[in-house]
């Protein structure tokens, strides 16, 4: 998707990707970088880094505001305090947080 973008934007060869996932997703860090490398073998692109930042679950109780203690990342579905139904939110994120590309000749501003 990255590759992508750069064609898109006429960019020379890449210089680091940063993603975010969500920790719903059940991707690992290694696994997303491992994806990544095969993806760019044999590219121009082979060899880029790319930084993975793992995005939590948060969870809270919408009646006492009480934030579950996690076991072992179980979620619980049910407030320990009050029995509500939690709110849940995030950890199903899947973005590019930021595309670096190799300089090439000076910056035009979009
Ligand atoms: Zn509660």
């Amino acid at each position: 998707m990255a590759r992508a973008y750069a064609d898109e934007h006429g960019a020379a060869r890449l210089e680091a990707v940063k993603v975010a996932i969500g920790e719903l997703l059940g991707a690992s860090p290694e696994l997303v970088r491992s994806g990544w490398d095969f993806v760019v073998r044999d590219s121009i692109d082979e060899g880029v880094p790319i930084e993975v930042e793992l995005r939590p679950v948060h969870q809270i109780c919408p009646t006492c505001a009480k934030v579950p203690l996690r076991i072992q990342q179980v979620l619980p579905r049910y407030c320990s305090q009050c029995n509500a139904l939690l709110r849940t939110s995030g950890g199903n994120e899947l973005a590019v947080l930021q595309i670096k590309f190799e300089a090439e000749g000076p910056e035009t501003p979009a």
